[in-house]
């Protein structure tokens, strides 16, 4: 069989079939809710792309707008024969019309029978975000540090920022009445376990207690210090939850399971970005990417052969996740609830707010 194209530069192969067929068939659940996926209109890009923002962050190569069409055909090459929903929201990149990849996103969700979250804009008033939560299909927002404001130069202007310089109190009074979602990118260098990051989860959880929390990539803890770190602080509240997406280190899952548990995790894969084929590598608290194109991040080639062999970043995931929940003895039913019954509850939780 040939090739399918995917998006960007990634294409569907046989290697990837026969990964599937080895790795991921037999275990993963026939429904699945990717709650974290970014979807865009490549022509609501304000600001074009140039080859000095690509080489910033290896994200901002591999992150071309992916339209919800392109990630529906992707989802029939990448999980075939599943139902795939997705909880779906634009790029977080004031580089885009903000507004106009909202109403984008919304638009459809609703048309594929899915869930958005709106792109949050520190600058909005309670009223502003209310406004956004009435309209249909929207059960929450997306807020991000890189909203705060553009700087061409790095999106990392602002990691160092307060929670609530981007998630301000106002907008989360409204998400608190309105009992709303809000998948947190958290801010900082040194990621979910950085103090102020810690004391912010946990004041968010305790003034605001009708907001539905889910810190997005397990708080980008995705090497083992990160994880230990940050993961025992956050072990005892039930109701603080997180999404697995962009995570690939499988010792990550596992202590993630082992701490806050199956019922606590949310599935997401973060695509268009992990249709990326390679490995990642993790040493300390660093990690590496390497894939088999000629990126600017791509320093640390290996050879053709191995190369040859490599599969989507999304697959090398699920295959964490998986052989995880086998050694942990986690059984069919509780995988379910990661990939599907999790999100399915919690945004009938979330919809149900107006009934
Ligand atoms: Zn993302």
């Amino acid at each position: 069989m040939e090739s399918v194209p995917l998006t960007h530069i990634w294409h569907y192969t046989e290697v990837d079939r026969a990964f599937w067929a080895e790795h991921l068939e037999g275990w993963l659940p026939q429904r699945l809710i990717d709650a974290h996926v970014h979807i865009a209109d490549p022509s609501l890009r304000l600001e074009p792309m140039t080859d000095e923002k690509r080489r910033q962050h290896w994200a901002a190569e591999v992150s071309d707008p992916m339209t919800a069409q392109t990630l529906e055909h992707c989802d029939r090459a990448t999980f075939p024969g599943r139902a795939v929903e997705h909880l779906a929201f634009g790029l977080p990149d004031l580089d885009f019309d903000i507004e106009a990849s909202n109403d984008y996103a919304r638009g459809q969700c609703v048309e594929h029978s899915w869930h958005s979250l709106s792109l949050l804009l520190p600058q909005w008033s309670g009223e502003r975000v209310a406004e956004e939560l009435d309209k249909p299909g929207v059960i929450g927002v997306k807020p991000y540090y890189s909203l705060i404001g553009r700087d061409p130069a790095t999106r990392d202007r602002y990691i160092e920022a307060s929670i609530f310089e981007f998630l301000p109190h106002c907008a989360l009074e409204v998400l608190n009445e309105r009992r709303a979602w809000v998948t947190l990118h958290v801010p900082k260098a040194d990621r979910l376990g950085h103090p102020d990051n810690i004391r912010e989860v946990k004041e968010i959880r305790r003034r605001y207690p009708g907001v539905t929390l889910v810190i997005a990539h397990f708080g980008r803890c995705y090497t083992e210090p990160h994880a230990r770190e940050a993961f025992p602080a956050l072990a005892d509240d039930t109701e603080l939850y997180f999404d697995n997406s962009a995570v690939l280190n499988p010792v990550v899952h596992r202590l993630a399971l082992k701490t806050f548990g199956p019922e606590r995790i949310v599935y997401g894969t973060d695509n268009p970005i992990f249709y990326m084929r390679g490995r990642r590598r993790w040493t300390g608290r660093r990690y590496i990417n390497q894939t088999n194109a000629n990126l600017h991040f791509n320093k640390d080639r290996e050879p053709p052969e191995v190369e040859a062999r490599y599969t989507l970043y999304m697959y090398e995931a699920l295959r964490a996740i998986g052989s995880t929940c086998e050694d942990l003895g986690i059984g069919p039913d509780k995988v379910e609830a990661i990939f599907c019954g999790n999100a399915e509850r919690l945004i009938r939780r979330v919809s149900a707010r107006d009934e």
